[in-house]
This record gives structure tokens, C-alpha cells and sequence, in this order.
């Protein structure tokens, strides 16, 4: 069944692909709420345990829910394979303890999501396991970085908040010349924007609890790849160690990919038009989004991209103060620093988000206090533009 919809095109994919239906004859995929499963025979279960024989054991390992989630996920990023976690940050987590050992070393752009830098710093340092930070759209600083040890590029495009892109294809060249593998986080973008693989990459990392979800509700992540390195070595690690998704978030999020299409283009129009009007308020000193011609790397959003994304940053010319005053002053727009919802958000990085950064840090990231970040949902943007009006005022 997978193979023959794998031939359809991506809307089919995303209402359809990974679907087995049971012999009740369900138009719906069900949610397989069972953590073991039964075999026939002590011969049955001898064979699955070895794995000469295909099948369920444990929900740990395999669930029917899941896999439908993978297959879709996988058939949405033109892979072969996926691997569902607990959460993004699992994903990552799994994708690093599965291919990296003692002594190996990371380049990553340095504009990526908090948690990703800790676990970088703090947690895979302790293990040996080192990480250099270069800027996500410098292609020398990259190439500079590389060493012997090198076994991973790390990046998410476009960057959050400043909404930088890297030239995914250039990127993916230079990991290729020298047998690294390149990751890209495709949060922000997801499939129905921006297919990393086949630009070249050779991992997409998911969290599901942004855009693949869409309304907020359940935390969960994927790696997607290769039969070997994502089917075989990240599914390996993730049996073992067990960050496994829950089969109700896998099907809250199947149910999440059958309406991305049409809810990432709807996020990406809704934010190229507040963005626009944005750009022509006085209170507003710059507006960074992918979409506006103002953008350093509009070209290469339009060529890598198929739509620019719900995500846009702008800066106030009062600084912290004005900055918190916006925030303060809106009534529709929800301040938390979530993103991916069809409620709109908003939040101040520089207190937030990238609080833990130093001053030099926030500097260098280009994350100024007068910064605010808008993940722009799904209602009216005439409503959205009448709640930013008195915080601009
Ligand atoms: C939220 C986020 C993550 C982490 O995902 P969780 O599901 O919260 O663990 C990773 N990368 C990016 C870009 C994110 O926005």
C-alpha cells in the first residue's frame, strides 16, 4: 500500500500514505492504544524476538499508529525513512548518540533553537563529543570549521528570530565532499515549504509540536532519512533507549499532516501581508522576513522555498522598554514563546527565548532588546494588525 501511494503527489501523500487499514474496514486510521502484542505460539515469539519474522512485539519498538505517522512523514520529506520520538528535542538527541561516538566533532550554525546548544555544550561535551559554532550563512566559516574528526553539520534554515537562510544545496556539496553528514532542522519550513533531501541533505530533523501539529496540543519530534543511517542506526538507538512517541500524539499529528499544505501557505500569506504593513510603521525600525524584498536572501527563499513561513521578527526604535509594551498592550495574540499554532503568538527574545545568552552572545546573534518575534496563526490579520496598533502607538 505505501508504495503504490508514494507514487502521488504531496496532498495525496499527506491525507493518505502510511495507511494500513484493518479488517474492521475504518475510514480513519485508529489509535492503537496497546504496549504489547500477541503471538500465536512460543515458536511466533521465538521468531519475532530474533527478528526472522517481521512484526509487533512492544510499543516501545513498533506501534501500527506510529508507523502510519512515519510513513507519512517520510513520504512528505521524499525519504525513505522515519523514526518517530517523544519530542524534537529527542530527535536530536537520538540522531547524535546514535551516529556519533567519543572524539567526534559537530559544526553547527550557531543561531539555532536554545535546548539544541545545551545539549550540544552541556551534555555531549561531557561525553566527549565537541561542537563548533559558525554563522549559518557564512559557506567559508563552515568549510573552515571542518576537521578530520568531523562527522555532522547541524543547521535549521530559516534561522529563529532573525529568519536567515542557508543555501541548503551548497551546504549539502560541501558536507558531501567530505563524507559528513548534513542535519536540517525543518521545523519552521516543514515539507510543504522546504524539502531538505532532495536538496541534497542527508537528515531532517522534525519537532512535530510546531507546524505538524498546527493547534498546540502534544510534543513529539522525527529524524528522517536513509534506510541506514535513520531506518537502521537512529531506529536501533531508539528502541534501546526508548524516547518513543505515544501512539495518540502520532495520530494527532497524522491528523495534523493531512491539513499542512493548506495551513502553511495560509501561516505564510497571513505573515507576508503583516509584515508588509509592518514595514510602513514609524514605531518599526527594521522587519526581518524571508518574504519581503527588503530581505538579504529573498532570492534564495523564493528559489529553496515554496512559500516564506509563519515566522517574522521586527525591532522597535525604543528598545526593552517599547518592546515589552507591545507585548503588553495586545488582547488577541497569545504571549508565550510556542510557535507553529493556528493562535498567533508573541514574545521578546532577548527575556525569553534567548535569555540565557550573554550580552556578547545576544550581540553576536544579532538579537537586540527593542527585538519581538510574531509566530503569525491562522485568524483574521486584519484582527491581528488592530491588536498590535496601540503597542505600536
Ligand atoms: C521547539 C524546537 C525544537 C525542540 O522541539 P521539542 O518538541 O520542544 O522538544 C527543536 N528545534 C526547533 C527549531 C524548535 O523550534
Amino acid at each position: 500500500m505505501p508504495d503504490k501511494k508514494d507514487k502521488h503527489r504531496f496532498d495525496t501523500l499527506a491525507v493518505r500514505a502510511g495507511q494500513v487499514r484493518t479488517p474492521e474496514g475504518e475510514n480513519a486510521e485508529p489509535i492503537f492504544t496497546t504496549s504489547s502484542y500477541v503471538f500465536e505460539s512460543a515458536a511466533e515469539a521465538a521468531a519475532r524476538f530474533s527478528g526472522d519474522l517481521p512484526g509487533n512485539i512492544y510499543s516501545r519498538f513498533t506501534n501500527p499508529t506510529v508507523r502510519t505517522f512515519e510513513q507519512r512523514l517520510a513520504a512528505l520529506e521524499g525519504a525513505e525513512s522515519c523514526v518517530a520520538t517523544a519530542s524534537g528535542m529527542s530527535a536530536i538527541l537520538s540522531l547524535c548518540l546514535a551516529l556519533l561516538k567519543s572524539g567526534d566533532h559537530i559544526v553547527s550554525s550557531r543561531s539555532i533553537f536554545g535546548s539544541t546548544t545545551m545539549l550540544f555544550t552541556n551534555f555531549l561535551e561531557k561525553l566527549g563529543i565537541v561542537t563548533s559554532f559558525v554563522d549559518l550563512t557564512e559557506i567559508d566559516e563552515w568549510a573552515a570549521a571542518i576537521r578530520p574528526e568531523t562527522r555532522l553539520l547541524f543547521m535549521e534554515t530559516p534561522s529563529n528570530p532573525l529568519t536567515e537562510l542557508a543555501d541548503i544545496r551548497q551546504l549539502a556539496d560541501l558536507a558531501q565532499q567530505h563524507s559528513i553528514l548534513l542535519a536540517v532542522d525543518n521545523c519552521f519550513c516543514t515539507p510543504a515549504l522546504q524539502r531538505p533531501i532532495t536538496l541534497g541533505a542527508d537528515i531532517v530533523i522534525h519537532s512535530a509540536t510546531k507546524f505538524l501539529d498546527g493547534q498546540g496540543r502534544c510534543v513529539g519530534g522525527a529524524v528522517v532519512g536513509g534506510k541506514d543511517v535513520v531506518g537502521e542506526q537512529v531506529y536501533g538507538f531508539l528502541r534501546t533507549a526508548g524516547p518513543a512517541m505515544s501512539p495518540f500524539n502520532a495520530w494527532v499529528f497524522l491528523k495534523g499532516l493531512e491539513t499542512l499544505n493548506l495551513r502553511m501557505h495560509a501561516h505564510s500569506e497571513n505573515t507576508l501581508a503583516l509584515a508588509r504593513w509592518l514595514e510602513a510603521q514609524t514605531a518599526v525600525k527594521r522587519v526581518y522576513y524571508p518574504g519581503l524584498e527588503s530581505h538579504a536572501q529573498h532570492q534564495l527563499a523564493k528559489k529553496q522555498q515554496t512559500g516564506f513561513g509563519g515566522l517574522l521578527s521586527f525591532e522597535l526604535h525604543g528598545g526593552r522598554e517599547a518592546a515589552w509594551k507591545m507585548v503588553d498592550a495586545t488582547r488577541v495574540i497569545s504571549i508565550t514563546a510556542n510557535l507553529g499554532d493556528a493562535k498567533s503568538t508573541i514574545t521578546h527574545p532577548a527575556t525569553t527565548t534567548h535569555g540565557r545568552l550573554t550580552k556578547e552572545q545576544l550581540q553576536q546573534a544579532g538579537i537586540t532588546d527593542g527585538l519581538v518575534r510574531i509566530a503569525v496563526g491562522l485568524e483574521d490579520i486584519e484582527d491581528i494588525k488592530n491588536d498590535l496598533l496601540p503597542g505600536l502607538a
